[in-house]
């Protein structure tokens, strides 16, 4: 970070701590940090980190730092973790748009209160906005077409879902740039949206309902996974356990601090992403700029529109004997393409932790028995999805645990690859 970003942090803490409303005076009391001393960049780091239940659990007239006039709308969270949802207020995407030319902008929003928030974002870059609707692919295709929209703003998720009616109205040849937000990207994901758009450029960008927009995808980088820092964030890494600082090139959770005046600032927010820090991107901007690895240990996590649950895994594998007690054992996700139609679907993997070897017929059975218990998506089993098509079939790898061995569970038991 620069000094000016320095700077800019003192200036937004000294603003949430001296402010009327109560959130951060109280949260920081309560941990006993009374300091507000920020003569060092180091000295951030004894700040305490943000939590998203703290913002959940907290009324929204305590954490609005801003008069309504000058707060432009209330939204509510999208649904990351198992918590309930919460409303957020916001004025503007303070991020930058992404750094490519637009001219007529397909948007095409999940939840409606994002467009507000998208419009301010669209009117600096003088874009046209065409306004889709998640409900009507038909007349959001045809409308693509009518004005011959050459940028699309969606999620891959919903992006994939219209498609077929671009084909069908003829609207995929002006498309110049995707710029997709709002879930994890796998790489067999980007290839196939690729190969649907094959004269478009596709750009990603990374945020928070919490605040917007946060970083947009570094152009020099095909992963897709190279972010820029954005100047009106600070961004730190921390061990996701300790909550310590990690140095440049190790990966940690991505910590967030708005650096600009938010009607609901987050100061060191713990964003559950795992990234690494980096102090040049692949482009010519040479810019600082983060990796992004992944989600820690999250309750629920979306693949391609579809849901997995921490305790839904739990449930399917709850009283299975054999098994090592407390059940040890870890979901990871990825998304793979399948052999039999070449289709992007998800992937997942088990670890499980037994008492003792087992024998193959055993490892069998029990992996009956979890395909069978475990509900995904929908109230479908995991056979279920299978049959259906909508997953591959699931991986089991099994492992045996020493009786006394104490693993933490603190890292969460869903592990996203994506
Ligand atoms: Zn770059």
């Amino acid at each position: 970070m620069n000094e000016n970003s320095f700077e800019k942090f003192r200036r937004i803490f000294s603003f949430v701590v001296n402010a009327g409303a109560p959130f951060y005076r109280n949260k920081y009391r309560q941990a006993g940090f009374s300091s507000i001393s920020l003569d060092r960049v180091e000295d951030v780091r004894h700040i305490p980190l943000l939590h998203r239940s703290e913002l959940a659990h907290c009324p929204v007239g305590q954490r609005h730092y801003m008069p309504w006039q000058e707060t432009l709308f209330a939204g509510y969270t999208s649904g990351t973790t198992s918590g309930d949802l919460f409303p957020l207020l916001r004025n503007y995407n303070i991020g930058e748009p992404p750094d490519i030319e637009m001219y007529k902008v397909l948007l095409l929003p999940v939840q409606p209160w994002r467009v507000i928030a998208y419009a301010e974002t669209f009117r600096k870059k003088k874009a046209f906005v065409v306004c889709g609707d998640m409900h009507n692919m038909e007349v959001t295709a045809s409308m693509a077409q009518i004005f011959a929209v050459d940028t699309i703003y969606a999620t891959p998720a919903s992006i994939l879902l219209l498609v077929p009616y671009l084909q069908k109205y003829r609207a995929l040849a002006s498309v110049r740039s995707l710029i997709l937000h709002g879930e994890p990207l796998s790489n067999a994901r980007r290839e196939s949206i690729q190969r649907t758009f094959p004269h478009a450029a596709i750009h990603i960008q990374y945020g928070l309902s919490e605040i917007g927009n946060v970083s947009s995808s570094c152009p020099g980088d095909q992963s897709g996974a190279l972010f820029h820092l954005d100047e009106h964030f600070w961004y730190e890494t921390v061990d996701a356990e300790t909550g310590e600082a990690v140095p440049l090139g190790k990966q940690g959770e991505l910590i967030l601090t708005t650096l600009e005046y938010v009607p609901t600032p987050l100061i060191r927010y713990r964003t559950g992403d795992l990234a690494v820090l980096v102090s040049e991107c692949s482009c010519n901007k040479k810019t600082r700029a983060f990796v992004l690895l992944g989600r820690i240990g999250f309750d629920v996590i979306k693949i391609g529109g579809f849901e997995f649950r921490a305790a839904a895994f739990e449930k399917g594998i709850e009283g299975i004997p054999d098994l090592a007690e407390p059940n040890i054992f870890e979901v990871h996700l990825y998304e793979e393409r399948a052999e039999s139609d070449g289709s992007v679907k998800p992937r997942i993997r088990f670890r499980i932790g037994t008492v003792r070897s087992l024998t193959e017929e055993k490892k069998r059975s029990i992996q009956g028995d979890v395909l069978q218990r475990t509900i995904v998506g929908r109230m479908l089993s995991l056979e279920e999805a299978v049959q259906r098509g909508l997953l591959l079939p699931p991986q089991f790898e099994f492992a045996t645990i020493a009786p006394d061995t104490s693993i933490s569970r603190k890292r969460g038991i869903l592990i996203n690859h994506i």
